[in-house]
């Protein structure tokens, strides 16, 4: 969120904060943007694309893109249909692994 505001305050676009929550609330209510669930820390935004889940590392707190239509489902009697999935998998990422050996 800072960084739209800083983005827009940098291409001389200044809005006042609250301006900017209500767009990008907007936004996610229409579909085109979402709000990521990657655990704690600021709240993620990024353009709706296509459906899927993240992989946060728990050292440097890097997010990865995890395409969720490899993830099956458990079987879920009481859903009716699912709309949309999304995860947070938690780990440690192949760098922090690295710099840990090394
Ligand atoms: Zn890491």
């Amino acid at each position: 969120m800072d960084d739209v505001v800083d983005h827009l305050r940098g291409r001389g676009d200044p809005l006042p904060r609250g301006s900017v929550y209500g767009i990008v609330e907007d936004l996610v209510h229409s579909g085109l943007v979402q709000l990521a669930h990657a655990g704690p820390g600021a709240a993620l935004y990024e353009l709706f694309r296509h459906e899927h889940s993240h992989f946060v590392c728990q050292r440097c707190q890097s997010i990865f893109d995890v395409p969720t239509e490899a993830v099956s489902l458990p079987p879920m009697e009481f859903a009716a249909s699912v709309s949309r999935v999304q995860l947070v998998i938690q780990g440690v990422c192949q760098d922090c692994l690295k710099a840990n050996l090394g």
